[in-house]
């Protein structure tokens, strides 16, 4: 099912927690909202729910303006980080749940009850586990279970609100490339909110980047990774650094060192701007004769396959600093002296 946002706009108490924001998820997509804690995610997708009610704008549902709908006429299926199954119901009992709540004549019979509590188990990796009760699960089964509890009325949109926050990394990663490939296999439209940029990008088709109730970018992972359209994205997704630049018709000069070219197709005004780089895009320089940034090193700290420098770069009085990756086999002792270049930047108006 494809749905629409529109304008949307939803105040508590006068405060926009959500500020004119618009998207367009595809049928069968899988969406993450990323941003950080207070974004607006989980306000977007009560509103998508029908739990919250929009102070301005609409969703759409395919063709159908769905705003004033009920949650249960939306027929979504959610899970969230502290869904807490029923402690006293069976694994089974609990998938069933949505389906046994049904008015009578909505109701399937006993027998259908169990037969499709039997796929979604399949489905979700646990079949065997019917009997159990949640306390005999551990988390990651947990959220299996409660993700299959969502699937149990068909939903025309699966809405999973930070749904593996509570576990621990190693649990997190693998339920993460279980989703994936769950997803592959039934193809459901869903969103995925999260605060953790490497579940986003690993997990997503497509990511929205979100910052104080607004949406900042909507792209593939390769997208905001790679062209990030603001500040705010570049440094929220994968490490940055970045230093006060001047800008005139050729060229960007930190302080008295030219950086390169400015871009041809750039729109940066002359004058001063902020270049981004990643502490990845970096070479060494050796030989004084090549312009470089100079800065010495204040700390540096081992990671798996190389070194990350911190500098503290510029002229006396106007101090910046950055952190930058080095091979492991260079001299970076404290108080060094290093030379660098960004070989990948971007560059941002002031
Ligand atoms: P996120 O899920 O990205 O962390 P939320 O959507 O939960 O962000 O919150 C966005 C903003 O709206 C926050 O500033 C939050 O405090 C505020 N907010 C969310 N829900 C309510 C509510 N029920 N009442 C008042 N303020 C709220
Ligand atoms: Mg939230």
């Amino acid at each position: 099912m494809d749905v629409s946002v529109k304008n949307l706009r939803k105040e508590f108490d006068r405060y926009p927690a959500l500020n004119d924001v618009s998207l367009d998820i595809r049928s069968g997509e899988l969406i993450a909202l990323l941003g950080p804690s207070g974004s607006g995610k989980t306000t977007l997708l009560r509103l998508i729910a029908g739990l919250e009610q929009p102070t301005r704008g609409s969703i759409f549902f395919g063709a159908e303006d769905a705003s004033h709908r009920s949650v249960q006429e939306r027929h979504v299926g959610f899970v969230f980080q502290h869904y807490a199954l029923f402690r006293h119901m069976t694994v089974a009992d609990n998938i069933a749940f949505g389906l046994t709540v049904r008015p009578r004549g909505q109701r399937p019979p006993k027998a259908e009850i169990r037969r499709r509590v039997g796929e979604l188990l399949e489905m979700v990796q646990l079949s065997g586990l019917e009997k159990r009760y949640p306390n005999q699960l551990s988390g990651g089964q947990r959220q299996r279970v409660a993700l299959a509890r969502a699937m149990a009325i068909e939903p025309k949109v699966l809405l999973l609100d930070e749904p593996f926050g509570a576990l621990d990394a190693k649990v997190r990663k693998e339920l993460r490339r279980w989703l994936r490939e769950f997803h592959d296999r039934t193809g459901h439209t869903t969103v995925f909110v999260t605060h953790d940029q490497e579940e986003a990008l690993e997990l997503a088709d497509r990511v929205v980047v979100m910052s104080q109730g607004t949406i900042e970018q909507v792209g593939s992972s390769d997208d905001v990774y790679d062209r990030p359209n603001s500040p705010f994205v570049f440094s929220f997704i994968g490490d940055s650094a970045s230093l006060p630049v001047t800008v005139n018709e050729d060229t960007v000069r930190f302080q008295d060192t030219s950086i390169g070219i400015v871009p041809r197709a750039s729109e940066i005004a002359i004058g001063s701007g902020t270049l981004f780089f990643r502490p990845q895009d970096v070479v060494l320089v050796t030989d004084p004769a090549v312009p470089a940034l100079e800065g010495r090193i204040s700390t540096s700290r081992r990671l798996a396959g190389t070194r990350i420098a911190d500098i503290d770069i510029g002229r006396a009085g106007e101090p910046h600093h950055v952190e930058i990756e080095v091979p492991l086999d260079a001299q970076a002792a404290n108080g060094t002296t290093i030379r660098f270049r960004p070989t990948r930047w971007k560059l941002f108006g002031a």
